[in-house]
């Protein structure tokens, strides 16, 4: 990623044209890749039932979560849906009561189906969906999932996770956007895309950004069942 002048250009442009809406997609994509070679590697080591989620044919309870995601995974979403002329008023018209709704809840009892997964519960950004989605491989019967009171067995993906989590400071860094001492830009999946989809076409991107209401770690952790590692 170059550190171009930014002077001008609209959030989207600015990423497009400097490359860096590609390398976070690709990186995110090389992550879950990595995720699913890993999650089966770790099963055969640990000599586990073989990952479910490839031939899942169960209710997709793991897309009825909440996803906390970081600014640039909603950016990439948000690039995909773009690409697809997707970026409709009823789509963040979804996308801001999805938010609000998941963001007052309790990640125990919120079991709705994300605004991006079809009528065949097929995900409809796939190929850029963000990390935490593209890394959940669990090894229990797919049933179970759905099931509030049995016990998971899922891959848990450090490095994954903390390779993420670094991507993060870069991508600040690239944007020049201002360190936000013990914040960070994440948040629940349809507010990060939202965000995204919002200041796309600002040139005043990083005015906006500052003003949201960027959590801390203690704070995106009630939305979390599965914390995110503490940014370095
Ligand atoms: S996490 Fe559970 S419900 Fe989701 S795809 Fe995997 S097995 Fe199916
Ligand atoms: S983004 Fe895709 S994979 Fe993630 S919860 Fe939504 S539908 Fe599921």
């Amino acid at each position: 990623m170059s550190n171009a002048v930014t002077e001008g250009r609209s959030l989207g442009q600015f990423i497009e044209q400097e490359g860096i809406l590609d390398v976070l997609a690709a990186r995110i994509a090389e992550l879950n890749a990595q995720a699913s070679k890993e999650a089966k590697a770790v099963g055969k080591q640990q000599r586990l039932p073989a990952v479910q989620c490839f031939k899942c044919t169960a209710k997709k309870t793991c897309c009825m979560s909440v996803v906390v995601a970081r600014l640039y995974e909603g950016i990439v979403v948000a690039g995909f849906l773009r690409r697809a002329n997707r970026d409709t008023s009823e789509l963040r018209a979804a996308l801001a009561a999805a938010a609000t709704a998941m963001e007052a809840a309790s990640p125990y009892e919120w079991r709705v189906p994300c605004v991006f997964l079809d009528a065949a519960e097929r995900c409809t950004v796939y190929t850029a969906r963000p990390t935490p989605c593209g890394s959940l491989y669990v090894y229990s019967p797919p049933e179970w999932c759905s099931d509030p009171s049995a016990t998971i067995q899922a891959y848990v993906p450090h490095a994954e996770s903390a390779a993420a989590t670094e991507l993060e400071e870069l991508f600040r860094e690239k944007l020049a956007l201002r360190r936000k001492v013990g914040r960070r830009y994440i948040g629940v999946l349809p507010r990060m895309v939202l965000i995204a989809l919002e200041t796309w076409d600002r040139s005043d991107f990083r005015e906006a950004l500052r003003h949201y209401d960027w959590p801390t770690d203690e704070a995106a952790a009630r939305w979390n069942r599965r914390k995110l590692p503490a940014a370095t």
